[in-house]
């Protein structure tokens, strides 16, 4: 058998030898004509394409395995002039698996086999690339699979979950626990009769999901998936295919593939778009990388002494900056948007990349279509090796139009800062919040009315238009909102707050959220008051800590309800979601809190109270003057109403109801660490 497909096999060059050029850096190295995708399959034959431009010779192997076994196959690939080499087998060699093998003087580690930078398949835990027919991935009806309908950026509401912490507990009813299949079941039920799965999704209404690292990492052994381990997936290895954990069977290349597309249209058909992690900034380990088991020293940064760069605190960091680093994003992204259907791009700490190719990410984008989000984390763990001015930071996103990043801003002036847990903010009823959480109101644009001297962090808005700004109070990093809230709030009385106020401090924060100018995003579980028993990094913790449990969804009922009040609002009322920096200068003011027209009891800190009006049917909205009051403190506060007409209260005392919570004419109560919103 290994002999017929050996004479299968025969060999057609494609183009002629070069010898090899002398190059005295990395940077003097050619970029690859065309695309870098390595593989290109048909029945008739397989062509292969690696970039390696360094390279004294490149060996192609294939295998009738994706672990394991001699190599049914070998062929030296030929040099071409752009860096690559080329070689081709003819025959139908769908179904094996493939490696190459580079020969570079420079290589400072052990050469070793590798599926090369773009393996759009792979066998078990990604060391094999797969020779497959992609057509043959798709679920039925996938030619018709559209994203859906969505206007404006400006209409994205935002919630981040983990694969296998929303679906791997057993009340979550779902049967392919932890699997991307989870998501495309419906009719799934908590032991006590609520919907889980997709269907709380749609239940909650939000309009996008974005989901922590789905492509292949490494840091979950796919050949041991009983021994249930968890792991966030920060560790890339090969970027553009699914991760094999996440499917049902990971020696089968087809299978990840078909259910993660499986999985995304199951979403779109619920009316939910998918946004993807994206860890372009680092990989795994550098001695086993594929970008450095290609072209060695050319994809990482280095510092002046020669060691490595290391901006994402993982060891590593890439070189987005050097042209085949940046095709290889822009080909990636691509390469999900055409292939998977993915409607948007979070950038894991996107600050490390350059701002000349995430404009260029987000050129391409807009001409595929201006709806696909792109933002990411503005902002490195450590200093990257690169001029400030070219750095994705928040700072510079001014320079990036289209481009969004998470506000810390508004997140520490609610829970208090980064650096230590016990440090409550706003929520906890410390002053000196106010401006910063204007500064999310409004979505990082320059307004009026936000002084800037006051707000953390940054020192000028970065924002042009408001929907650059995320607006969160929780991600997976850092504790959960209910452990911060425990941690940082004191207590009236006993070790830690009690659960009602907690429920209103949950409540308050998201509604800050959920009413800002710029794109609202919930962490998964919140909204059902999940918890990970206070800890901070839960990357690899086990189920017992990241799993969530969907019981809790009949015991904090009203909170889930509360959620979904406030998405429903803000998605019928186009004022919440103003768009453009021009229309929030105009229609949102702030109110004065600050002297006579709160009515207080001494108890009170005014820096406490914030309040801001939509007003003039902004946005074109049917109300004509919406006013938004949040109140920190623990105990009630009046205030009077900037208007003399009569309002209807339509969020109060931690209940949403568009058709009415009262009326109020001059000023309405707004109870203790709760928010209320009228129109009038
Ligand atoms: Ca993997």
């Amino acid at each position: 058998m290994k002999k017929l497909i050996v004479l299968m096999a025969a060999v057609a060059l494609i183009g002629c030898e070069v010898s090899k050029p002398h190059y005295e850096s990395v940077n003097d190295y050619p970029v690859k004509s065309g695309s870098v995708q390595e593989v290109v399959y048909t029945p008739a034959r397989t062509q292969f394409s690696l970039w390696s431009p360094n390279a004294d010779s490149v060996r192609l192997s294939l295998y009738d395995a994706g672990e394991g076994g001699e190599p049914v196959y070998t062929q030296w690939l030929k040099r071409q002039k752009d860096g690559s080499w080329q070689g081709e087998v003819t025959g139908d060699w769908q179904g094996k698996f493939y490696t190459f093998r580079v020969w570079d003087p420079t290589m400072q580690y052990e050469a070793e086999e590798t599926p090369g930078i773009f393996a759009t398949a792979v066998g078990v835990n990604g060391r094999r690339g797969a020779i497959i027919d992609m057509r043959s991935t798709n679920p039925e009806g996938w030619s018709s699979d559209r994203r859906p309908a969505m206007e404006k950026v400006a209409d994205a509401i935002i919630y981040e979950l983990h694969h296998r912490d929303y679906s791997i507990h057993p009340s979550s009813g779902v049967e392919h626990r932890g699997k991307f299949l989870a998501l495309t079941e419906h009719g799934t039920q908590s032991p006590e009769g609520l919907a889980t799965g997709i269907d709380h999704l749609v239940e909650l209404g939000v309009t996008h999901v974005q989901i922590l690292p789905s492509y292949d990492y490494g840091s979950i052994d796919e050949t041991r998936l009983a021994d249930n381990r968890y792991n966030w997936g920060y560790d890339p290895v090969n970027y553009n295919v699914p991760e094999g954990g996440y499917s049902t069977d990971p020696y089968d290349p087809a299978s990840r593939i078909r259910e993660f597309k499986q999985m995304i249209q199951a979403l779109h058909n619920a009316g939910i778009r998918v946004v993807l992690d994206v860890v372009y900034n680092h990989t795994y380990d550098v001695a086993h990388a594929n970008f450095t088991q290609t072209a060695p020293g050319y994809f990482y940064r280095t510092r002046e002494d020669g060691s490595l760069g290391n901006a994402s605190g993982c060891g590593n960091e890439t070189a987005s900056e050097r042209p085949m680093m940046r095709k290889f994003m822009m080909e990636s992204v691509r390469w999900w948007v055409e292939e998977y259907h993915i409607d948007g791009f979070r950038f894991d700490l996107m600050a490390i990349h350059d701002v000349p190719t995430m404009n260029a990410i987000r050129e391409m984008l807009n001409e595929i279509d201006p709806t696909i989000l792109l933002y990411g984390e503005g902002w490195a763990a450590e200093t990257p090796q690169l001029d400030e001015a070219l750095r994705p930071i928040k700072a510079n996103c001014t320079d990036m139009p289209g481009i969004g990043a998470f506000s810390d801003e508004l997140r520490d002036a609610l829970r208090g800062p980064f650096y230590d847990d016990h440090v409550g903010a706003f929520l906890a009823g410390q002053p000196g919040n106010e401006q910063s959480i204007r500064f999310g109101i409004v979505g990082a644009i320059d307004h009026p009315q936000v002084d800037m001297t006051k707000v953390n962090y940054s020192q000028q808005p970065w924002a042009l238009q408001p929907t650059q700004l995320i607006s969160y109070v929780s991600c997976h990093d850092d504790m959960m909102l209910t452990d911060r809230l425990r941690a940082s709030v004191k207590p009236l009385r006993g070790k830690q707050i009690a659960d009602d106020e907690l429920t209103r401090l949950d409540m308050l924060a998201q509604t800050v959220v959920l009413t800002s100018q710029g794109l609202p995003f919930l962490w998964n579980g919140e909204e059902i008051m999940r918890d990970k028993k206070g800890v901070h990094n839960s990357y690899c913790s086990p189920d017992s800590i990241n799993a969530i449990d969907w019981s809790l969804k009949a015991r904090n009922r009203r909170l889930c309800d509360y959620y979904a009040g406030l998405i429903a609002l803000r998605k019928a009322h186009p004022a919440f979601r103003l768009g453009d920096a021009e229309l929030v200068r105009d229609h949102l003011e702030f109110l004065d809190v600050s002297t006579d027209n709160v009515a207080r009891d001494g108890k009170v800190t005014p820096d406490c109270v914030l309040a801001f009006r939509l007003k003039n049917h902004a946005g074109d909205d049917e109300w004509e003057d919406i006013v938004v009051l949040f109140n920190a403190n623990r105990q009630a506060v009046q205030l009077d109403l900037p208007t003399d007409a009569n309002y209807t209260a339509v969020v109060l005392d931690g209940k949403v109801n568009v058709e009415g919570l009262g009326n109020y004419k001059d000023h309405v109560r707004v109870p203790a660490q709760s928010a209320v919103i009228l129109h009038n």
